[in-house]
Parts: structure tokens; sequence; C-alpha cells
């Protein structure tokens, strides 16, 4: 783990190899998952100008911040990268520092994926014959492909989730509301190991019709099926997401009739997962299932995301996306079947792709849970 929090400065090398390649001459990284991938620094998205600067060629790499920011960059892991971290005044013009230390003329600047339009445009007012583009299209190839270490951060991850879920029968119980449910859910999160809670979904009944449904101070019945979508971010960085449905008391038929299709379209997908699969053959393995045993309709988003350093990243599980799955590459495989006006369910696993299959990272069962009343 320790590895993780000394940021090794080789992925610096590594985004610079790659955008070098993808013909950029400098990438700009605001505060947000890719800088926290690139240096350890965890910094705020505030409107003060915080940005790595990393050019391909010419002047070295150096980290630009507030100077009321550089106690805090300093103590963080980006200290220890050996770049410079240098800070701007409160009067100074942060984007002509920047532009003053890169070469002049037509530069090809690729820009994070998360940067705020007003900074971008700050940016192309400071260097006007540069041509801007998106960081994500190369650091997103980095950040796709998880190294052993980031295998393990997102496995501790996915156990500090399954703690949740296997804990469920304390909170969730019949006569209380979602809110109520989901406040307590909210602080299990952060017990289990968590640094913050990303979301938590607590959909009863005809709510878990509505695949990101929030929060309501509906109160829960005996016999209604509850989605219980969950997810949080550990101290390294790495995100959890898993979504179990229960049940206090028992279903109905029609219910139980198509939780047992969506769960063998789960399994079906999770046992399919290997090098050279495409995203959307993926996809399809499970949606194919759903389709002939009548839901098909019902089944109404993509199967997946890839996770990592963001909740939802690449490689997305989907129709049309024919990227073939690499050893190292994380993602969830989430089918779910919504009927509106009375119920949905949804069963949700991260898993990494290895060499000689997938292995799922969360561990708790898959079969509709009911809980006592
Ligand atoms: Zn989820
Ligand atoms: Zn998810």
């Amino acid at each position: 783990m320790g590895s993780l929090n000394r940021r090794p400065p080789d992925r610096l090398r590594r985004a610079q190899n790659a955008a070098a390649e993808a013909g950029i001459d400098v990438l700009l990284v605001s505060p947000g998952p890719d800088l926290r991938y690139l240096t350890g620094y965890a910094a705020l998205p505030l409107e003060r100008l915080t940005c790595l600067v990393l050019p391909t060629t010419g002047p070295e790499p150096f980290l630009f911040v507030p100077r009321l920011e550089k106690p805090a960059a300093e103590a963080s892991p980006a200290g220890g990268l050996g770049i410079e971290i240098t800070s701007w005044d409160e009067t100074d013009d942060p984007y002509a520092m920047v532009a003053g230390r890169l070469p002049t003329g037509a530069l090809r600047v690729g820009l994070d994926n998360h940067m705020w339009a007003e900074k971008v445009l700050a940016f192309r007012s400071a260097m006007p014959s540069a041509e801007q583009s998106l960081a994500g299209v190369v650091l997103r190839e980095l950040r796709m492909r998880k190294t052993p270490d980031e295998v393990d951060a997102l496995r501790e991850a996915a156990s500090a989730i399954d703690y949740v879920h296997d804990n469920m029968a304390q909170w969730l119980v019949a006569g209380r509301t979602e809110r109520e449910v989901g406040a307590d859910v909210a602080a299990a999160i952060i017990d289990a190991g968590h640094s913050s809670v990303d979301f938590v979904i607590i959909a009863s009944g005809p709510n878990g019709a509505s695949p990101h449904h929030e929060l309501s101070d509906r109160t829960i019945n005996v016999g209604e099926p509850v989605v219980v979508d969950i997810g949080g971010t550990t101290s390294q960085g790495y995100c959890s997401d898993s979504t179990r449905t229960y049940c206090i008391g028992e279903p109905s038929t029609a219910f139980r009739k198509y939780y047992d299709v969506l769960q063998s379209a789960q399994r079906a997908q999770t046992e399919a997962v290997r090098p050279g699969l495409t995203a959307e053959m993926l996809d399809h393995i499970g949606r194919e299932i759903i389709t002939e045993a009548g839901y098909g309709q019902y089944f109404i988003h993509r199967t997946g995301h890839g996770i990592g350093m963001e909740t939802h990243e690449d490689p997305y599980i989907v129709s049309g996306n024919n990227l073939e799955l690499e050893p190292g590459m994380a993602f969830s495989v989430e089918p779910g079947i919504y009927m509106p006006g009375l119920h949905g369910a949804r069963i949700e696993d991260i898993m990494v792709c290895t060499q000689d299959g997938g292995e799922i990272l969360n561990r708790t069962s898959r079969q509709l849970r009911l809980l006592g009343h």
C-alpha cells in the first residue's frame, strides 16, 4: 500500500510519453482524479489555479499552486516526487505565468477533462496560438490499466463496502424511511474504512424502478424489494461501488421470477470476463439472457463502467464499445431490471480482468437478500 502513497514518478514519465505520442506538447492537469493519479496530491478544486504543468519536451514539469496552498502541496505525496512546486501570489496572473514558462507558438495543449471552463478560457487567452485538446484522451489509457498495487487498493475498497452490505439487516428495517436508513448506511460506509461517502441509493418499492433514485422520506414496507447501491472512496483514493437487492419478508412471485433471470444474467457476465472479450460483447451476454426471458425493455442502462480513482471511468461496458478487455482493467458488472410503478432489481460487482479470466472483488452473496421483520 505504501507504494501508492509514494506516487511513483514513472507515472509522470508514462504520461509524458503517451502525450508525446499523441502529439501533445504539454499536459495541464487541474485538481481531480488525474492530478491525484499522477502526483498523489488530492487538491481541492477551487477558483484559484492549481495545475500540474507537464511538458513532453523542453521545460521540466512543475506543480503550480496558489501561495496559500503550497504547504499542503509540499506535504502531499507530490512533495516527494522530485518535481518543482512553485507558487503564485494573489495579485499575479497565474495563467500568464504558466504560459511564460512554456515555449511560445502553436503549442498543442492537453487540458484536464475536469478543468473548469473559466480556467480553460483563461488558458486560451494566455496562449492564443495554442491548440487546446483533452488530456483525458491520453490519461485514460494509463488509468484504465491498473497496476497490481491499484488492484489491491480496489480490493480493499470492495471489502469495505462488502462489510456494509453484510450488516444491512441492522439498518434496513420495515417502518423506517429511506432517508433514515440512508443516514445509518452512510455512517457505516465511513466506519467500514472509507474516507468519504460517494453515494447511497436506498430505493424501496416503486422507487427501485429508478436506477439513480435519490433518498426520500418514503417509508419502507414489508414485502417490498429494496435496491441498495452504495460506494465510497478510501484514503488511497480508490472507489467502491456495489449493489444488492433486499426484501423485507417475501416478495411477489412476479418479482422473484425476474430476479432469478437477473441473477443468471449477471452470473453469465461475470463468468465470461477474460482478456480479448470486447466491452460490448460483455454487455450483450447479459442483455441477451434478460431479453430472451422477456425483460429486455426493462434493462434500461449499460452493463457497467470502469472504476478506479473515479467511480465512473473507462472502460464503459456498453454496446458500441469494441475495446477488448485486458488484464488490469477494472469495471462494474451491474445489469438491472426496472418495472415502472412497481419495483426493480440490480446486482452489481466490481471485477478485474486477469490473465486467465476475471476476479470478482465483491464477496457478498448475489442471492435476493431476505430480511426479517
Ligand atoms: Zn453502483
Ligand atoms: Zn456502478
